[in-house]
């Protein structure tokens, strides 16, 4: 017989929700989202790009979470970027119904699901950046009954994925006006590598050189009355360039709602008039072991944070220049500014997120604070790759 230990949908702090509590309590590690703050960052971030004429398709790989996405959506966006299919159907299964997924769609067993994704009236556009695939996949489209539609990804210099030049984004989209079973909607054009250069003189160089290469291949589309409907792109990075700019047509920005470390450290607001996106989201870590004198061992280690980027950073709960370093797979090490400091077994440390995205990516549960009260656990529900 099947016993469920812990199991029940919210995680172990569930039994905290609502109540009068404070963050103590809570069982670690655990990511936290500030909820004002959170709310601010998505309203700043919808005035701006509605103040440039922009649409709103924040990305959703940075939370895989339909909760957020419904959130970014009431706030005006006309739906939310997947970075895999595995992320739509997770969205979709949860209630959101209009998903550009921003990455090639390659493989039987995916285009099957993505059609299948079809079968429930939602709209999913797709990028394409491949003149077969585009091919084999509008006759699979055509087939199963539905019009996919279609972005083309065109490659900023980034050379991950997309059409690098102007002829083969002519000849794709030729391909995909010409099929049956897709239908082309625009264009797609994310700089990813220029996002986090943190001098804005600098970013603003690199990419503004760029877009030069993206307003040449609108306008030779244009010029064969193939202009795009659509322009999507940019990232939290970019957005003040994007606005000023005015090239896209919507913007994809997912970091904006969470602020980690690593965006700490990019400059990225233009003037007085851009949004001010300040950090909501934090790992609450627990003091498990304190025999080594100036330090602690806390319970949060490679399985909790990312660690592509920088370190996580302590934001509160320990002495002003404590340092956190990686130390297993479940532990990190406190170092203290001095051997005398210590801090009591069960003692809550919170954290900023190094890098928001793949840190997200290793927990279950975001857990909704609002004035030190849990008020709700949202489920990453797109957590995961396949
Ligand atoms: N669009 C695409 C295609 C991305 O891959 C990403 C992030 O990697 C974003 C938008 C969002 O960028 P950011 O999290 O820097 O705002
Ligand atoms: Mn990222």
């Amino acid at each position: 017989q099947e016993v469920a230990i812990s199991q029940h949908l919210g995680g172990p702090n569930a039994r905290l929700v609502g109540k009068p509590c404070s963050l103590p309590e809570l069982t670690t590690p655990a990511l936290v989202l500030d909820l004002e703050t959170f709310e601010r960052n998505i309203r700043a971030y919808q005035h701006q790009v509605n103040l440039h004429g922009l649409q709103a398709r924040p990305h959703a790989k940075s939370h895989k979470c339909a909760e957020i996405a419904q959130r970014q959506i009431a706030a005006g966006a006309v739906g939310v970027c997947a970075a895999s299919l595995h992320e739509a159907e997770a969205l979709v299964r949860h209630g959101i119904n209009n998903i550009l997924i921003t990455s090639p769609v390659i493989g039987a067993g995916k285009l099957d699901r993505l059609l299948q994704l079809l079968d429930h009236g939602v709209s999913v556009a797709v990028v394409v950046d491949d003149q077969e695939r585009a091919a084999s996949m509008a006759a699979a489209a055509h087939q199963s009954g539905h019009v996919l539609d279609v972005l083309i990804d065109v490659d900023l210099g980034m050379g991950r994925t997309g059409v690098s030049n102007i002829e083969s984004a002519l000849q794709l989209v030729n391909v995909v006006c010409d099929a049956e079973g897709i239908s082309y909607r625009g264009i797609q054009a994310y700089s990813g590598s220029v996002q986090h250069i943190e001098d804005f003189a600098a970013r603003d160089r690199i990419y503004t050189g760029q877009l030069r290469f993206l307003s040449g291949l609108i306008a030779a589309l244009d010029k064969r009355g193939l202009k795009p409907a659509t322009v999507s792109g940019g990232g939290t990075g970019t957005l003040a360039l994007d606005c000023r700019e005015g090239i896209l047509t919507e913007h994809q920005a997912g970091s904006y709602i969470f602020m980690d470390v690593e965006y700490g450290a990019v400059t990225l607001r233009a003037n007085d008039d851009d949004a001010r996106f300040a950090t909501s989201l934090f790992l609450h870590s627990t003091v498990i072991s304190k025999n080594v004198p100036g330090t602690a061992t806390i319970d949060a280690g490679l399985k909790s944070f990312a660690t592509d980027g920088p370190l996580p950073r302590v934001s509160n709960g320990a002495p002003a220049g404590t340092t956190y370093a990686f130390f297993g797979d479940e532990h990190g090490r406190l170092t203290f500014p001095t051997p005398t400091h210590s801090l009591p077994l069960g003692s809550i440390v919170a954290f900023v997120t190094p890098h928001c995205d793949p840190t997200v990516n290793l927990h279950d549960y975001l857990h909704i604070v609002r004035n030190d009260t849990i008020v709700d656990i949202w489920q990453i529900v797109g957590r995961g790759v396949l």
